[in-house]
């Protein structure tokens, strides 16, 4: 939703409940990143128009601090960074004990193996395939490696935690992210700013079969 039109937020919640499974909405605090987006007024707006479930990216520093306010607002999935945490393990149990899905996301300089003894803790992981802060940035094409490389250990330890990734996904990336091991895919400018966003991601739906 970073990339929605907030003067008609109206029309970019309609997209979504329409064409898409989930509304992404990345909460920015301008310490962590250096950028302010959005915070609960408008989370709470869009909570009420709402036909999907919403799935909260924190890129705020002290992440516990909001996940009561968070489940509260309808939050389904909640997401907080690694960098934000000096241990993630209690915050991911506190998402949890409030009956919504924990992931754990990181930025592109974060070594997979750094993530790694937290996986079986996540029911979903938020790969960033850019640096956490601004919509509208390229995707960096290194996140395929780290993609394979996260899927790999999910896959030989048997946990069930998911991949989201998130940064620059667009109908051009789409198919190699799912063959890589990616199973949600976050799309904001690719959505937003096309003619037809509903051809767009009818698009990356085809390359999710
Ligand atoms: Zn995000």
């Amino acid at each position: 939703m970073l990339a929605a039109d907030f003067l008609h937020l109206e029309e970019s919640v309609d997209i979504v409940n329409r064409h898409a499974d989930l509304f992404h909405l990345d909460i920015m605090d301008g310490v962590l990143v250096p950028n302010i987006s959005f915070g609960f007024p408008v989370v709470e707006a869009i909570a009420g128009m709402a036909k999907k479930p919403l799935d909260a990216h924190l890129m705020i520093v002290h992440p516990e601090r909001y996940v009561e306010r968070c489940a509260e607002c309808g939050i389904k999935m909640l997401s907080f960074h690694y960098e934000a945490a000096r241990d993630p393990e209690p915050i991911l149990g506190l998402i949890r004990s409030h009956k919504m899905k924990a992931g754990l996301a990181f930025n592109p300089d974060i070594p997979v193996e750094k993530i790694a003894p937290y996986l079986g803790e996540c029911d979903f992981v938020l790969l960033m395939t850019v640096f956490a802060g601004f919509g509208g940035q390229k995707f960096i094409e290194e996140s395929y490696d780290r993609l394979r490389q996260l899927k790999s250990i999910i896959d030989e330890k048997g946990y069930r935690c998911r991949i989201e990734v998130d940064g620059g996904v667009s109908p051009a990336n789409a198919a190699k992210l799912v063959e890589c091991g990616a199973d949600t895919l976050v799309a904001g400018s690719a959505v937003f700013k096309a003619e037809n966003p509903g051809e767009v991601i009818r698009s990356m739906r085809v390359n999710l079969q």
